[in-house]
């Protein structure tokens, strides 16, 4: 009598989504509805350190995919479901009630979600219910890119040049999944299917509402929906014209009409890196919520070049265009990596041998205790859960990282750059566990996802992919004068430097900082990094 889609976190859109699509290619060919679900599962998200800003962020599009699946007559149903362990039979139970014998769903490749699917195929074929999941997440699904071993990349630049090959060699992997067909609109009279119609998807879910202000510039910042993430890429890639009021705002400038010679990803080879100026593509929590579809950004990079359909995917390093898919590949590669190695998304380090580098002891205990004023405070790090706190609150006395964690505090979002000095600051120089950023990451980043932030961490932390070994650390201050050269970034997220002129705005002068009322450094670089190179050489070390 009808059939489902099921709607995850990671694919909030209605174009170019497989599941969508195969389920009302079904739905047309039996002549029967098409129902959409969504379940608000709370005790995933506490599980997974979802965010607040990410919850919002899905509430905010759910509201939009309602609107636009009602003008194709298709009901949008959302419901909580309080007990994780139940919610496959509870889905059930669902299908059965709506007569549906067929339910489609894209696949998540987390442990949990996996488990959580597997227990979904067994009740449903028990129930005589076809269950069919799609690979929508990457542009090549997990499993696909194998060495020559049949082993699969740990090593992300032979990854990137099968991924090309691949690519370039099978069109279908970023060709369009079929548009969504229009259903019947005798579903509207039905007694069982009307009600879902008037379904209302709440503004919030307890425990995990923004503030009013927040709200506010969660909203102006990544505005939710289809339409805009459609906006926010195109004007990466073709605009040279950014007015902010399209969303995703730079966050140095929220305000800024800038006018360019060139659109951003024209430069994006060269200016990647720098964080004082409007570079990346700020596409990450659409991506991550699925509200562009990976498929579309490779196509509209391809629709950039005159012969579209003789067109190769440009993933060299030679032009802009090509450097920002390979940033892409990076972001295939960590979902590889965790469908490969499940241990990753359970606390494991990549790297089993760094399994016993000993880290500081960090105690959050001690840490919620300590609440005095933190700006009287100057010097080393005394207690244990102070560093912490101090990296958290953007107060380690390193501007750049300071900068970077007020930035993620404000806006829920910043730089790549950004993310890899601050979490090799907090792993290197702090020599605190990764896993303690992991999660402090995923707790207020509106784009976290779990392949690409412990992917990121890991790399961060030596434990991870990186080819280069443990012995990459960054210089704070040499890595600020790099990524933000004019202090810009600085100066609009620590304010207290904000007069700093030269190179003083990346290592302020002492006596300057005290008087700004500045922290000192936390600890000293080179000392910190003595430590984590001991410690790494000789995992179990202190
Ligand atoms: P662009 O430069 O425009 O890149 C385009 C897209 O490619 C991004 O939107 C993103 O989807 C993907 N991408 C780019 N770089 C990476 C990368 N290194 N790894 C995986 N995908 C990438 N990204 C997340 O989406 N969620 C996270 O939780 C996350 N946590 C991170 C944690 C750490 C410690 C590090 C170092 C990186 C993390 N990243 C994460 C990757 C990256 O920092 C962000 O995707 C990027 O900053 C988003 O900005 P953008 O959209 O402007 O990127």
């Amino acid at each position: 009598k009808s059939v489902v889609y099921w709607m995850r976190m990671g694919d909030l859109r209605i174009k170019d989504n497989r599941a969508l699509s195969l389920a009302s290619a079904r739905a047309h060919k039996l002549g029967v509805p098409l129902l959409v679900l969504f379940i608000l599962s709370p005790q995933d998200y506490i599980a997974h350190d979802r965010s607040k800003r990410r919850i919002d962020f899905t509430l905010r599009n759910l509201e939009k995919i309602q609107r636009s699946l009602a003008e194709f007559h298709i009901p949008l149903d959302v419901w909580t479901h309080p007990v994780r362990r139940t919610l496959p039979s509870a889905v059930i139970s669902y299908l059965k009630r709506m007569g549906a014998k067929s339910l489609f769903a894209n696949i998540e490749y987390e442990v949990d979600e996996l488990r959580r699917d597997i227990s979904i195929c067994k009740l449903s074929k028990a129930d005589g219910i076809q269950a069919t999941f799609s690979h929508d997440k990457c542009v090549i699904e997990p499993g696909v890119l194998t060495t020559k071993q049949g082993k699969v990349y740990t090593v992300y630049s032979p990854f990137r040049r099968s991924w090309e090959q691949k690519l370039n060699a099978n069109p279908q992997y970023w060709e369009k999944a079929t548009d969504l067909q229009p259903h019947a609109t005798s579903i509207h009279e039905s007694k069982l299917y009307g009600p879902i119609f008037s379904t209302t998807i709440p503004s919030s879910l307890e425990g995990y509402e923004l503030s009013e202000k927040e709200k506010e510039n969660m909203t102006k910042f990544f505005p939710a929906g289809e339409d805009a993430a459609d906006q926010i890429l195109q004007r990466f890639l073709t605009t040279k014209a950014r007015p902010s009021q399209l969303g995703a705002v730079n966050p140095l400038a929220p305000d800024a009409k800038e006018n360019s010679k060139e659109s951003r990803v024209a430069n994006y080879g060269t200016d990647r890196s720098r964080v004082d100026k409007d570079t990346s593509s700020r596409l990450s929590p659409y991506l991550a919520a699925g509200v562009v579809s990976v498929r579309e950004c490779i196509r509209a990079t391809m629709a950039l070049k005159k012969s579209f359909n003789k067109a190769k995917v440009d993933v060299s390093k030679d032009t802009g265009v090509g450097v920002w898919v390979q940033e892409i590949a990076w972001r295939d590669f960590y979902v590889h990596v965790l469908a490969a190695c499940p241990r990753v998304s359970m606390g494991q380090p990549f790297l089993e041998k760094y399994a016993n580098v000993v880290w500081e002891d960090y105690q959050e205990e001690a840490e919620k205790m300590e609440k005095e004023a933190i700006k009287a405070r100057k010097g080393q790090a005394s207690k244990p859960g102070e560093s912490v706190r101090r990296w958290k609150e953007g107060m380690t006395g390193y501007p750049i990282v300071d900068a970077g964690m007020r930035c993620i505090n404000e806006m829920g979002w910043v730089h790549n750059r950004l993310r890899m000095i601050v979490a090799m600051f907090l792993t290197k120089d702090l020599m605190i566990d990764w896993r303690v950023g992991e999660k402090y990451f995923m707790e207020n980043l509106i784009d976290g996802d779990l392949a690409a932030n412990n992917g990121g961490w890991q790399w961060s932390a030596s434990t991870g992919t990186d080819a280069a070994p443990y012995f990459r650390i960054f210089n704070p201050y040499s890595q600020s004068e790099k990524v933000d050269p004019s202090g810009d970034f600085i100066r609009r997220f620590v304010p207290e430097l904000a007069s700093l002129k030269g190179k003083d705005i990346h290592n302020p002068p002492p006596h300057t900082a005290d008087k700004l009322g500045y922290p000192r450094p936390i600890i000293q670089h080179e000392e910190a990094r003595v430590r984590a190179l001991r410690r790494f050489k000789n995992p179990g070390e202190a």
